[in-house]
């Protein structure tokens, strides 16, 4: 008979780890069983602020492979609109509700791959009695804020709380949608993935693209009129609103987790080893945005929930369940976004994280541009580098500026996944040609500047 796997969660994690188990062992050997509870599978949630601008024309481009291409293709069950209510460890079986058609089954599984995924943080001021607030987690949260935009009366004034970087792209959205927007933040500065000097340099570029960024500021709660948001209420007056979008970051889904026992870490996701196998409960397996991940760095558990690592761990997952050998080594957490034309790229540790981590270090703030100076298109680019004392090696990197700017970051997570020391990297062979680079490349010139930095300590 043949051995069955079960998958709570339908996206990225749960799904690269059904598709790889199934590339090695066909369905006499193992059955697969996906339960998601939405209505869509394989969804990138990342395209949900370009889907929201316009350029993306059709939800269904976020749709990487729905249930019907899992069965016929893949030999895959997945069913949606299924939620698993709790998970019987002693009995070895997921109990699931079917949403639409009612009633509740249960399942047995001899694998179990818990990639629930995570949640949008719900503030104590939301009102389910007041229409017009959003959250963008999901394609149906996606399509609600649409219709929102496209009914009547045509919204026009949209706030979006929180500045993380969910929040500075659906502000951008929202822009080139014809809307007025403000974007709140209660910290000084937008982009906490970002230092708060490089944070301010973002609101700086969000306000000249004519959103207005308000900092240090407290939403406490919701106006409405006839039962449409009218204003956000913060702790310096109400702010109008005909549509409001929460970007104030997730928590890792692990009640079904916790409720069966299964270890939770410190940074609140589940624990994982090397493999991603849950340690202490034989068979079964977690990834995405519901584990926490080893900071390479700090060697500090994290919860960074980005797709790059949901798929890399769902990946690592169907490895082994289908009999081969993989591991996930860990995150340095490096991320990319932009907001209109403005670039923000980071790696590593922030300052606050290299202080807490107990780190001695030096910062340096690199000024230089992203193509030859005299090439058309010219414009100012800052990078950022945090590096250890005396050793000079990398510890963070972070990088504002215009085209070409954010995937540059990509070189210095190579170099910090590497140890390099910032001594060795001023001799980094990267590539020059004016319409790409200055003859001396930001990344070389701020390398160059923490070389100094370290030899003035
Ligand atoms: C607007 C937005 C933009 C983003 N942009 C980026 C980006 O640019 N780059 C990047 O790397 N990441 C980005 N992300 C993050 C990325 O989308 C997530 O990290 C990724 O989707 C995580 O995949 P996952 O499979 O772990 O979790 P999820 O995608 O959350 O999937 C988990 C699934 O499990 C289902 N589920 C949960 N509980 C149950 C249950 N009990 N029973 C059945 N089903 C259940 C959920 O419905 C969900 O579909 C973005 C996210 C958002 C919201």
């Amino acid at each position: 008979m043949a051995e069955r796997m079960i998958v709570i969660g339908g996206d990225a994690a749960g799904m690269s780890a059904a598709s790889q188990a199934r590339r090695r062992r066909d369905r006499t050997d193992l059955e697969i069983i996906a339960f998601e509870r939405g209505h869509f599978t394989s969804y990138s949630a990342c395209g949900i602020p370009y889907w929201v601008s316009g350029l993306v024309e059709d939800r269904d481009e976020l749709v990487a492979r729905d249930p019907a291409t899992f069965r016929d293709e893949f030999g895959i069950e997945v069913r949606t609109r299924h939620e698993v209510t709790a998970v019987d460890l002693d009995r070895r079986e997921v109990i699931v509700r079917d949403l639409d058609g009612g009633g509740e089954v249960r399942a047995g599984f001899d694998t179990l791959v818990y990639a629930t995924g995570a949640s949008p943080v719900q503030p104590d001021w939301t009102r389910d009695d007041v229409a017009g607030v959003f959250g963008v987690q999901t394609l149906d949260d996606g399509a609600a804020l649409i219709d929102w935009l496209e009914g009547k009366p045509s919204p026009r004034h949209a706030v979006v709380v929180g500045g993380g970087y969910v929040g500075v792209e659906m502000a951008e959205a929202l822009v080139q949608r014809g809307l007025s927007v403000q974007l709140l933040e209660q910290a000084d500065q937008p982009m906490s993935a970002v230092d708060p000097d490089m944070g301010e340099l973002v609101a700086e570029a969000m306000r000249a693209t004519g959103i207005g960024v308000r900092t240090g500021l407290t939403v406490t709660g919701l106006e409405e009129r006839d039962g449409r948001i009218s204003a956000v209420v913060t702790d310096e007056g109400p702010i109008p609103a005909d549509v409001v979008v929460l970007g104030l970051g997730v928590r890792p889904n692990t009640a079904l987790a916790e409720a069966a026992g299964l270890p939770i870490g410190p940074s609140g996701g589940v624990r994982t080893d090397r493999r991603m196998r849950v340690p202490g409960v034989p068979g079964v397996w977690a990834a995405g945005d519901c584990v926490e991940s080893l900071h390479r760095v700090s060697g500090m558990p994290v919860h960074i929930p980005l797709g790059t690592h949901a798929n890399k761990q769902g990946r690592v997952v169907g490895i082994n369940i289908g009999g081969g050998y993989a591991t996930f080594p860990g995150v340095i957490g490096t991320a990319v976004t932009k907001v209109c034309e403005l670039e923000v790229g980071r790696t590593g540790l922030r300052e606050r994280d290299a202080l807490e981590a107990g780190f001695e270090f030096v910062t340096v703030l690199a000024q230089s541009t992203n193509r030859a100076g005299y090439y058309p298109g010219s414009r100012p680019m800052t990078v950022k580098l945090l590096a250890e004392r005396p050793s000079g090696r990398l510890l963070g990197a972070q990088i504002v500026g215009w085209s070409e700017a954010a995937k540059r970051i990509d070189v210095l997570a190579v170099a910090l996944w590497n140890g390099m020391t910032v001594d060795e990297m001023t001799a980094l062979d990267l590539g020059y040609a004016p319409p790409y680079a200055p003859v001396w490349d930001p990344v070389l010139i701020a390398a160059r500047k923490a070389v100094d930095a370290l030899a003035a300590v």
